[in-house]
C-alpha cells in the first residue's frame, strides 16, 4: 500500500484547482459536490466553468500565476489538465508542504482521488494505488449493492446521540456493546426502514444505557472457528462475522496472513501456534487461556486451520469448555483435504471408482502399531493423508506391504487454495520422490484411483523454479 486512505477536512481552507478544459470541470464537480471551497486557476483563460449558482458561491476565480500565487491557508492543490504547469506546481506544492494531486500522474502526486461510495456521513473510499480506475469502479459497484441506502442516515442518527451516550457510559467496551445493540436491533432497523421518528423515540426511552448494553450480554463465550486452508474467500459468512465480533482471537500459526487480515483491527491476536518443528504454548495452556478470557466476559475466537474437528484437536477444546461451563459454538471450516481436492480437481468419490473416503493422519505413522494399513487397501477407497510429507516413505511402505498396488495414482498437494499452491502427481511407487519435489508445506497426500482425474497444469507456472522457467523459455526459443 503506497497511499493511505484518509479523509480531508474541506472546511479548513480552500482547495486550489489548476487546469483547463473538461478535465478541470470534472474535478471541479467532484470537489464542489464534496463541499469544498475552491480557488480556480484556469490556465487556458476560459473562466466559463459551467457552475450552478449554488456552487459558484464557493468558487473564486484566480487570475494570477499559480506558480507564484500566495497559498497561505490552502488545504490541497489539484492539477487537472494542467500539462507542464501541473508538474511545476507539484514541485511547488511539495516545497510548501501541501498535498498535491496531478491528474493521471502518480509520480508527481502526493495524494490521489479514490472512487467514492457516498451515503452522507458514510463514505467509502476505494483505491487501487492509482493502478486501475476500472477495478476501483467494479469494487464500488459491489459496495454500492451491499450498503443499505439509508446507512448514512443511521450514522447521522447515532452521531446525534453520541455525546450524551458517551457521557453516560464511561467504559469503552460497554459503549461499543450499547451501539452494537442499537445498530443491530430494532432501533437500527427502524432508521434503515426510514422510520427515524420511531427510532428516535425508542432511543430516548432508554433510561439506563449501561443496563441496556448489558441486557442481553451473553457473557463471555468461545467460538471454535475453522479458517479453511488459506484462501480468505473460503471463510464462511459465520466465520467472518465471528472474526469481526471477537474481543480476542487465539490462532494457529497455520492460519494465513490474508485470513488474519479479516479480524477486526482492535481485536487482540494471540498466536498459540503449534507448527511442525516449533512448539506452541501447549494444548493445556491454550485451553486455560481461552477459558480465562471467556470468564472475564470476552468474546473469544479460537481460530484453526481447516476445520476444527479434523485433526485440529477441537474435540479436546470442547471437552475443556464443557467442563468449565463456558458457552461455546463451533463454526466449521473447509478442511485441507476438501480444499486440496477442489483446487487440484480430484473428485474424492466417483461412481464405480471410489465409494469411500478416509481422512488419515500420518503423524503417528512411525509408530508401527498406530496405523492399521490393512484397512486402507480397498481400491474403491480414496485415502487423504494429513501431516504426511515427512512420513511419505512410511506411508508408501505401509500401503505396499498391506498389498495396495504400486500403480495406485497419488498426488501431493501443498499450500492448497493459496496463490503459491503446488501439486505433484504420480503413483504410489514414486510417492517419496513426489513429496521431495514439494518446496514447502503444509501438504496433503491423496491416494486412490480418482487422482488420475487431477489437474495440476494451472499451477505449472508456480510449480517451476525461476531457473526452470528461464531454461524452458530458452528451450522454447531454440
Ligand atoms: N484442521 C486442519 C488440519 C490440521 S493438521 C484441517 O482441517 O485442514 C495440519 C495438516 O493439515 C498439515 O500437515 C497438512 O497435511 C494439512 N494442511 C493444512 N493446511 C493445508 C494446506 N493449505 N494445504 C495442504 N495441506 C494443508
Amino acid at each position: 500500500m503506497r497511499f493511505l486512505p484518509v479523509f480531508l477536512d474541506l472546511k479548513a481552507g480552500p482547495v486550489v484547482l489548476i487546469g483547463a478544459g473538461e478535465l478541470l470541470r470534472a474535478k471541479l464537480r467532484v470537489l464542489t459536490a464534496a463541499g469544498a471551497r475552491l480557488r480556480v486557476h484556469a490556465i487556458d483563460g476560459n473562466h466559463d466553468l459551467g457552475l450552478s449558482p449554488e456552487h459558484a458561491a464557493r468558487v473564486d476565480i484566480a487570475t494570477g500565476d499559480p506558480l507564484t500565487a500566495d497559498f497561505a491557508g490552502v488545504v490541497a492543490i489539484v492539477c487537472a489538465g494542467a500539462g507542464e504547469v501541473g508538474i511545476a506546481m507539484s514541485a511547488r506544492a511539495k516545497a510548501l508542504g501541501l498535498p498535491v494531486n496531478v491528474m493521471d500522474d502518480l509520480e508527481h502526486s502526493s495524494f490521489i482521488f479514490p472512487a467514492i461510495v457516498d451515503r452522507g456521513d458514510v463514505v467509502v473510499a476505494i483505491g487501487t494505488g492509482g493502478t486501475s480506475p476500472v477495478v476501483a469502479r467494479r469494487v464500488r459497484e459491489k459496495i454500492e449493492a451491499l450498503l443499505p441506502a439509508r446507512i448514512g442516515e443511521l450514522a447521522e442518527f447515532i452521531g446525534g446521540f453520541r455525546k450524551s451516550v458517551n457521557e453516560r457510559i464511561a467504559e469503552f467496551p460497554l459503549r461499543r456493546r450499547f451501539w452494537e445493540r442499537v445498530v443491530d436491533g430494532p432501533i437500527g432497523a427502524a432508521v434503515l426502514a426510514g422510520r427515524k421518528g420511531e427510532a428516535d423515540a425508542a432511543l430516548r426511552a432508554i433510561s439506563d444505557p449501561s443496563a441496556f448494553a448489558r441486557a442481553d450480554e451473553p457473557g463471555g463465550s468461545v467460538a471454535l472457528v475453522g479458517a479453511g486452508p488459506g484462501d480468505p474467500d473460503l471463510l464462511t459468512i459465520k466465520a467472518l462475522r465471528a472474526l469481526q465480533n471477537a474481543d480476542v482471537v487465539f490462532h494457529d500459526e497455520l492460519v494465513s496472513p490474508e485470513i488474519l487480515d479479516r479480524i477486526r483491527r482492535d481485536t487482540t491476536r494471540v498466536p498459540v501456534g503449534r507448527r511442525v518443528g516449533k512448539p506452541g504454548i501447549g494444548q493445556d495452556a491454550i485451553n486455560r487461556r481461552m477459558i480465562e478470557a471467556a470468564q472475564s466476559g470476552q468474546r473469544v475466537v479460537r481460530l484453526k486451520g481447516g476445520d476444527p474437528f479434523v485433526f485440529g484437536r477441537g474435540g479436546e477444546e470442547v471437552q475443556a469448555l464443557r467442563a468449565a461451563g463456558i458457552a461455546y459454538s463451533i463454526i466449521p471450516g473447509i478442511t485441507a483435504g476438501l480444499g486440496g481436492a477442489a483446487h487440484f480437481e480430484v473428485p474424492l468419490t466417483y461412481r464405480q471408482e471410489a465409494l469411500r473416503v478416509t481422512f488419515l493422519t500420518a503423524h503417528k505413522v512411525h509408530d508401527a502399531e498406530a496405523v492399521d494399513w490393512s484397512n486402507l487397501t480397498d481400491t474403491q477407497m480414496t485415502v487423504v493423508v494429513y501431516m504426511g510429507m515427512t512420513a511419505a516413505p512410511a506411508v508408501q511402505a505401509g500401503l505396499l506391504a498391506a498389498g495396495r498396488s504400486p500403480e495406485t495414482p497419488v498426488g501431493v498437494f501443498a499450500r492448497v487454495t493459496r496463490p503459491d499452491a503446488q501439486g505433484a502427481l504420480g503413483t504410489l511407487r514414486d510417492l517419496p520422490e513426489l513429496a521431495a519435489r514439494i518446496e514447502q508445506g503444509p501438504a496433503i497426500l491423496i491416494i486412490g484411483d480418482v487422482v488420475r482425474h487431477a489437474d495440476v497444469s494451472r499451477n505449472e507456472a508456480i510449480l517451476k523454479s525461476p531457473k526452470q522457467i528461464i531454461s524452458d523459455l530458452l528451450d522454447a526459443a531454440e
